[in-house]
């Protein structure tokens, strides 16, 4: 169990936003599978840094690459390097639709780069995105949850708005916002304004409310409408990228987007991101017309941790094992908590999975908005971090799974579960 030090760091430290409830939480440090407190509390990681550290935390052959990197040779040129050539060409095997690449550091930036392409191939301006997902911090393409900035719509459901203190005016007319996993708003939408529309921004497994799969057919239904007017089909695969196999969710769905978006897993932990995809659409980078600043993209260190993940993750068996792992966690859940009779439910595909505290399925935002109950999950969470879980605190996250976690470690955790779920 966790114990908090009277006095140390977790429970004085006040000069930063410190994490989360029930009390601020400041690491120590991280290996594999684990994360120490500063308090010397262990726990069994599922949060994963909010996703990168899918070869769990330090991982041996990222941490070396870095290290030789550094000692060796430089950090930040300018200049391409032979490591950045490499690096392209692995994505570019890994990901069938995916013909050129452009790194950059984060996910923000790579969405950013993604819808400006996407804007200036088309020569048309509205992108279409969809309630309760994230797609980074960029005011273009930001949507706020936040209960003082939605408003009500028709029917008295919550419409998404793209706006919140410090927004810029005037980007709601360039953002179309459309419920998930509805065909018809898609088709709807697109028959109206389709001559105007850049793109259809989407993550393929909703990721930032909760884990919600794509209904059979949704995807397909997406990639046929698209294609018919000419709009970009975008996929954000910044958590779902090399995590669900070498080609991502659209490897494992078997739906072809024209341009993609990784983050996250591919960088071992360091900032590296990539946006790649077809080759007529890149052609406007190469030729210049579109341009893609960042004084530290592709930097060394950056490059290098990447190349030994993917390499890391090339390794015969390893996405068979992480599934399996994963697996096992999100059955045992599912289990543990029908066996305690709540209502609740487990959604997942490979190392990404959720726990819903509902009576009926989530399909989208607005159904979480009505069936998740909140104050179940809260006090879920935290008697998992008291008894050394570490899961999202937020209802609406991810559990992840690294390629670190054993089956002992699912063990413990579905021991705690057991406990945890008869108090709730
Ligand atoms: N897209 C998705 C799907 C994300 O989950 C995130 C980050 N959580 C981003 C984009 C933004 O990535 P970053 O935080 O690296 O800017």
């Amino acid at each position: 169990a966790c114990k908090l030090i009277p006095g140390g760091v977790n429970s004085t430290a006040r000069a930063t936003w410190s994490g989360w409830s029930p009390y601020p939480l400041f690491v120590e440090s991280g290996q594999g599978s684990r994360l120490t407190d500063v308090d010397g509390n262990e726990y069994i990681d599922y949060l994963l840094g909010l996703g990168p550290m899918l070869l769990g935390h330090r991982p041996p052959r990222v941490t070396q690459a870095v290290v030789d990197f550094i000692q060796s040779r430089g950090t930040v040129f300018a200049l391409p390097t032979a490591d950045e050539a490499r690096l392209a060409e692995k994505i570019v095997a890994a990901v069938p639709s995916v013909e050129q690449v452009r790194l950059c550091n984060t996910g923000t930036e790579a969405v950013l780069y993604a819808t400006r392409l996407a804007r200036a191939f088309t020569k048309r301006n509205k992108i279409i995105r969809f309630e309760g997902m994230y797609h980074g911090f960029s005011d273009g393409v930001y949507w706020s949850k936040h209960p003082s900035i939605a408003k009500a719509g028709p029917d008295d459901r919550p419409v998404a708005v793209p706006q919140g203190p410090g927004m810029p005016k005037g980007v709601e007319e360039n953002l179309l916002i459309l419920p998930w996993n509805d065909p018809q708003a898609l088709a709807d939408a697109i028959a109206r304004e389709g001559d105007s529309i850049a793109a259809v921004l989407t993550e393929p497994v909703m990721c930032n409310t909760g884990c919600i799969l794509p209904r059979p057919g949704y995807l397909e239904a997406m990639r046929e409408l698209t294609r018919e007017r000419g709009i970009v089909l975008i996929f954000d695969e910044v958590i779902t990228g090399f995590r669900l196999g070498l080609a991502g969710a659209q490897g494992r769905l078997g739906v072809t987007p024209d341009l993609s978006v990784f983050a996250k897993g591919i960088g071992g932990g360091f900032p590296v991101a990539a946006m790649g995809g077809r080759a007529d659409i890149m052609a406007l980078v190469a030729n210049g017309t579109v341009s893609m600043a960042g004084t530290y993209s592709a930097n060394g260190i950056a490059i290098s941790a990447a190349n030994a993940a993917l390499d890391e993750l090339a390794t015969p068996g390893l996405y068979e094992k992480l599934d399996a792992v994963s697996d096992e966690l999100r059955l045992g859940l599912g289990k543990v908590l029908s066996e305690a009779g709540l209502p609740a439910y487990v959604v997942g595909l490979g190392p990404l999975m959720q726990v819903w505290f509902a009576k009926e399925e989530i399909h989208n935002y607005r159904d979480a908005e009505r069936r998740a109950d909140q104050d179940i999950f809260r006090r879920w969470w935290q008697g998992m971090l008291e008894r050394g879980v570490l899961f999202h605190p937020g209802a609406y996250e991810n559990l992840f799974v690294s390629t670190a976690h054993t089956r002992e470690d699912v063990a413990a955790t579905l021991a705690a579960a057991k406990q945890v779920a008869a108090d709730l």
